[in-house]
């Protein structure tokens, strides 16, 4: 097995006037899940084929373990991708769909009824070996998909957006099962989706990208505790952190009424105003704070989301909070909340995060 490297790989299709992917840096360790995440056309899939050859490279170097593939033909590269629509052959069995790659490079018949019977049993494929696809449900397509990938003992997965087809509650069912596949396996891989909480639940590091660039690229809770700038912030959590504008006071950053604490090293590098950055479940029901003026409450039993109003220094703000299911407000009251001093992110004009 191997990792992944792109060094300042870049993609400018012809006729566009921005690079898809812009000088794109990226390591991915030997054994890693890698996710790419972000919004669509941010480049995820130009980076993702890129890497398996099927995609012309413009600028930069690809590696896979020490080998420069950068020039080197798909069928070289020695990876297994699966796609959305898992590309199954209809007209042939599940072991044979599986076995397939296999046949293709020659393997011996024992050899790839042993390897295919051994994915098959990891999968819980094994009672649908002699099936054809139509017959399976589109969870069980997705797994022979994987089982496919997984026969051929590639160096590395390569994952665009594989669950994407399938209903909410396999979605989720399905997303535990590839990260622990890929967990027990231990291949190196790179999975592309635009769903943030795929990419959190199951990327070892996320690589956070928009307009071609990568914004951050961190463990998943680095990036929930320490977004880089506020696209990230907003991108991970749902509902999304609230970000509020406003003026620089003095040496301090007040919220309304309240002072926001902030390290001296930060404010040093900041301009006249700054977004304050605070998640849903950091802005609490308070006596003393920031005056809400309700507009929605979506109960979701344990907890409730409040969204509402907050006006500040004359702006008004559309604002979030989380709060116990049973403490939640009627709508068109007017509560108070105030932000958890210790969680508190700070960010700059340019929208990078400060200390
Ligand atoms: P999605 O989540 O919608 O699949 P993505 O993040 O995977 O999006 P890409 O498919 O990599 O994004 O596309 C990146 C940008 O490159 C987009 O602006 C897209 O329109 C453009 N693009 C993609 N393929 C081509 C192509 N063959 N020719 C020209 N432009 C392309």
């Amino acid at each position: 097995m191997a990792g992944v490297t792109y060094d300042a790989v870049t993609r400018r299709y012809p006729g566009s006037s921005r690079p898809a992917v812009d000088a794109l840096d990226l390591d991915v360790a030997d054994g890693e899940f890698l996710v790419l995440v972000g919004p669509s056309g941010c480049g995820k899939t130009t980076s993702l084929r890129m890497l398996a050859g099927l995609e012309d490279i413009d600028g930069g170097r690809i590696r896979i373990g020490d080998r420069d593939v950068t020039r080197v033909a798909p069928e070289e590269r020695d990876i297994a991708m699966v796609f959305q629509n898992y590309a199954l052959y209809p007209h042939m069995s599940v072991a044979a769909n599986m076995g397939f790659a296999l046949k293709m490079a020659g393997t011996p018949k024992s050899e790839i009824a042993r390897r295919v019977a051994e994915a098959a049993r990891g999968l819980d494929l094994a009672p649908y070996l002699d099936r054809k696809p139509r017959g399976l449900s589109g969870g069980q397509r997705q797994r022979v998909a994987m089982g496919r990938a997984i026969v051929r003992q590639p160096q590395a997965f390569l994952m665009d957006e594989p669950l994407s087809n399938l209903d909410a509650r396999l979605r989720v069912q399905t997303r535990t099962q590839i990260a622990s596949l890929q967990r027990r396996l231990g291949v190196t891989t790179v999975y592309v989706t635009h769903d943030q909480v795929e990419a959190m639940t199951m990327g070892d590091r996320v690589a956070v990208v928009k307009d071609g660039l990568l914004q951050q690229c961190a463990a998943p809770g680095e990036l929930y505790d320490r977004p880089a700038n506020t696209f990230v912030a907003g991108f991970v959590g749902s509902p999304a952190m609230n970000l509020l504008t406003v003026p620089v006071t003095g040496d301090g950053v007040r919220l309304g009424g309240i002072d926001v604490p902030v390290e001296r090293d930060a404010m040093r590098d900041a301009g006249p105003t700054v977004t304050v950055g605070v998640r849903p479940e950091d802005l609490r029901l308070a006596h003393d704070g920031l005056p809400l003026e309700v507009d929605l409450v979506e109960e979701l039993g344990a907890d409730a989301y409040v969204y509402g109003r907050a006006r500040l220094d004359g702006t008004e703000h559309q604002v979030v909070s989380r709060v116990n299911g049973r403490q939640s407000p009627a709508r068109g009251a007017i509560v108070h909340v105030a932000p958890d001093p210790e969680r508190v992110h700070l960010f700059d004009g340019g929208s990078r995060r400060l200390g």
